[in-house]
């Protein structure tokens, strides 16, 4: 029996709600990968998960070892198949594939998985909180609408198997770890996982974009760095010998506000920030160690790598003026890409026809940064077609905001059009 469309509804709504519920943060998402990975087996999907979809030597911004085997423990407890976590060893994510045995391409699809460091909203008027599927873990919730993106990976994985007869080619569902602070993708894509991909397609919902509209095509991704800075100075007595002192709180000032004063640059758009700066240990104590978590961005790698080759000389700059040490530790990367207008066409003709979805258009800039760009790159570079499109969804609140919701009539409509384009890049001819 084939699932009807009001099934595949209400199952993609459950799908999100449990997903929503058990809501963790990049490199975390160890109970959300097992519990992906267990239904991608069931359906019949060759799952490869952690270590196997990850090239660990890419990893960025992943938390120690041992608060690692915290996350492994809560996802346990929470009733996690211990199977697939031993299978994952350490690393989440994961990747189904459909191999028809028919002559055709290889059409991949990516799903992130992760959710935000935002504690969801205490209020009753939430519906999360007031229909009882609000997030479990303190400190992580669903904000950004990746619980929305995994269960859509999944429904679209059960329709593909059931029409596998109709299927040619090589179908890959990937399911990315840690795209907020975007440090999963480079990872997965320099595993290798897209390197026979002739077909990429990735979405966002939201966005801006209203219910029953969608943006066929996302652009403007810009390249962006983000790296912690850590000074390290010598403490001492404030007040008996402040001489002896190194004073990394100060260097950390003085780089921040000089890497403020980075000029623009006339071929483009820059950004900096410097989001976080901790230091300093007491009153009476010359500060000996300071933390900065910063950022740079550029609408192309050029001047991306121009802003953060400024902040690295202001960076060591600072150091020198206060006699600190400094270090730096990249935390994520992400690169620019646009999609390929004969896929953007593809997906404006596909969405119109598809109940739910009354508008396609126009393309969207996305003004931010996305690491879905090494998986578009990896396949583009190779002559491969990829798009990244935009499914509009109202929204509650504001990406990344506590009470962030979104309109789950928009997932069946989401899922239908990533099968539609499925089957028009893969079907039997
Ligand atoms: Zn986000
Ligand atoms: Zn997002």
């Amino acid at each position: 029996m084939m699932t009807s469309n009001a099934e595949m509804r209400q199952k993609l709504i459950d799908l999100r709600r449990t997903f929503h519920r058990h809501a963790e943060t990049g490199w975390t998402e160890f109970w959300t990968t097992a519990k992906v990975a267990g239904i991608l087996k069931d359906l019949g999907y060759t799952v490869s998960a952690g270590q196997e979809v990850i090239k660990t030597e890419a990893v960025m911004g992943r938390p120690s070892d041992e608060m690692m085997a915290e996350y492994v423990q809560r996802a346990l407890d929470q009733g996690a198949d211990p199977d697939w976590i031993k299978k994952m060893d350490g690393y989440t994510g994961a990747m189904g594939v459909l191999d028809t045995g028919r002559k055709g391409p290889v059409v991949a699809f990516r799903f992130d998985m992760d959710a935000v460091d935002v504690s969801e909203g205490q209020d009753g008027s939430h519906r999360p909180r007031n229909e009882g599927f609000a997030s479990l873990n303190d400190g992580a919730m669903h904000s950004c609408g990746h619980d929305a993106h995994t269960a859509m990976g999944l429904g679209l994985a059960e329709i593909l198997m059931e029409n596998r007869d109709k299927l040619r080619g090589v179908i890959k569902l990937l399911f990315q770890p840690a795209e907020e602070g975007v440090r999963g993708g480079k990872a997965m894509a320099e595993k290798g996982l897209l390197d026979d991909v002739d077909y990429f397609v990735g979405a966002h919902i939201g966005n801006g974009l209203p219910s029953g509209t969608i943006a066929p095509g996302i652009g403007g991704f810009l390249c962006t760095t983000k790296f912690d800075l850590v000074y390290t100075g010598k403490a001492s007595h404030a007040g008996a010998a402040p001489q002896e002192g190194r004073n990394a709180l100060l260097a950390a000032a003085s780089a921040a506000l000089a890497m403020a004063g980075i000029a623009p640059h006339s071929d483009g758009a820059t950004r900096l920030n410097v989001g976080v700066l901790e230091a300093g240990s007491g009153r009476n104590v010359i500060p000996s160690r300071a933390v900065m978590k910063v950022e740079t961005r550029g609408s192309t790698a050029k001047l991306n790598s121009y802003v953060y080759s400024r902040a690295m000389e202001i960076a060591g700059g600072a150091a020198a003026m206060y006699g600190a040490e400094f270090s730096v530790a990249k935390m994520g990367e992400a690169v620019d890409a646009s999609s390929d207008s004969e896929l953007v066409d593809l997906v404006a003709e596909k969405a119109v026809r598809i109940p739910g979805i009354v508008k396609a258009g126009p393309l969207m800039n996305l003004g931010g940064s996305e690491d879905v760009s090494w998986m578009m790159k990896a396949v583009q570079r190779r002559g491969g077609k990829a798009v990244y499109f935009g499914l509009g969804s109202d929204i509650a609140a504001g990406h990344h905001n506590e009470y962030f919701d979104i309109d789950e009539e928009m997932l069946l409509p989401g899922t239908l059009l990533f099968s539609e384009l499925a089957f028009a890049l893969a079907g039997s001819k």
